[in-house]
């Protein structure tokens, strides 16, 4: 049995399955995707070609998955007494060697009960994988920016996934480390600096773990670099570039944080965001604007299409209903607006952990 499976948000599992719905479209698919609570499985009728199953578990591809995977077997009606014992059987038939193994349940409310029974079940899976001699903790795991840099895989290349949607009902699957969210649940745990004004902070942060690589953070993150932060009160996505030593404008009538104005590295000017133009051309426009996604797209459109910024890290908030169309509406309009100018630019796009009813998104112009 080979089933594509994606962790989402709860309530996010529609936009999720239509993302999937999309992609499939030319695959051999056994029906339309199944959504669970917190997460969608889509299963094939036959093997889809290697190509697109590699594009398919590339979880930073998709927009409304935490992490996507190739579950190889779905166990369910286990009993409650023995557990591990089926998982057991059909992990010694396969004989595949895994550097790690990782217990996990949706991020829902029952998922969230089930954290004690996942992790005492975490000892048990890897005890069993010892003594079965499918352990192989000498493979590391490799960051999918490690090995975007040219690093060679491990012996034991793959991670192990058992996936508990109930405590008696687990999806088997496999790994790849560089192309799979380097999170249990596909989740950064992140730790609100105390410093920070506000908990959006850590939406930027997060952003910038998610969806650029080490190498791009040390690239395009540079002390000096100069930016420009579209409804930035109180300071919370200001205070993540001053961090690094950006220099930021922060535009928003409303008052910036007091400590991080005497950074010396802010100018706060009490503007519309919609109207703000920069005098020169900055690195970084970034935009957490409370607004009608299609606006949002048309300015971020409008701030590459005349050269304002280079790269941008924004978010959409997205309507109650049609919540995928409207964000593949946003792209398409940034990206054809964008193709008009004769601008050629690189968008990834994400519902990251710490976003709500939206989507957070970069934009790169390309060289
Ligand atoms: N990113 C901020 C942080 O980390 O602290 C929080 C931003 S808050 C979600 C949205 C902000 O956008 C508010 O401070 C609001 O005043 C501002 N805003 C909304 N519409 C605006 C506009 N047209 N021009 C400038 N600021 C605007």
């Amino acid at each position: 049995m080979d089933c594509l499976l994606r962790y989402c948000r709860a309530g996010f599992e529609t936009e999720c399955a239509e993302e999937i719905a999309a992609e499939t479209a030319a695959l051999p698919t056994a029906g339309a995707p199944c959504a669970g609570s917190g997460f969608v499985e889509c299963r094939f009728s036959a093997a889809p070609d290697p190509a697109a199953l590699t594009a398919l578990t590339d979880w930073a591809r998709a927009i409304f998955a935490r992490q996507s995977l190739l579950a190889f077997a779905h166990l369910q009606s286990l009993p409650r007494t023995d557990r591990l014992t089926p998982i057991m059987a059909i992990l010694a038939e396969r004989g595949e060697r895994y550097f790690d193994a990782w217990v996990e349940a949706p991020e829902t409310d029952e998922g969230k009960a089930l954290a004690p029974f996942c992790k005492s079940f975490g000892n048990a899976l890897i005890g069993g994988l010892k003594k079965a001699r499918l352990l192989d903790p000498t493979g590391r795991s490799l960051s999918a920016s490690e090995a975007r840099d040219g690093r060679e895989r491990p012996a034991a290349s793959r991670r192990l996934h058992a996936f508990f949607p109930q405590s008696d009902n687990v999806y088997l699957a496999a790994a790849d480390p560089r192309s799979s969210a380097p999170w249990p649940q596909g989740i950064p745990r992140l730790k609100f600096p105390r410093e920070a004004p506000s908990r959006s902070t850590l939406k930027l942060e997060e952003a910038l773990l998610t969806l650029l690589d080490p190498g791009e953070r040390e690239r395009w993150l540079k002390p000096g670099m100069t930016a420009v932060d579209l409804g930035a009160a109180p300071g919370g996505w200001t205070w993540q570039l001053v961090r690094r030593s950006l220099r930021v404008t922060a535009v928003d009538n409303g008052p910036m944080d007091a400590a991080l104005m005497q950074s010396g590295l802010v100018a706060h000017t009490r503007e519309d965001g919609f109207r703000f133009r920069p005098k020169k051309p900055v690195d970084w426009m970034v935009c957490d604007m409370v607004e009608q996604p299609r606006r949002i797209a048309e300015l971020v459109a409008r701030w590459f299409a005349d050269g304002w910024c280079r790269q941008s890290i924004f978010n959409l908030k997205l309507p109650m209903k049609k919540r995928y169309a409207e964000t593949m509406l946003c792209l398409d309009l940034i990206r054809g607006k964008l193709a008009g100018a004769g601008r050629d630019v690189e968008l990834r796009a994400k519902q990251l952990y710490h976003d709500r009813e939206e989507i957070t998104v970069f934009c790169r112009l390309r060289k």
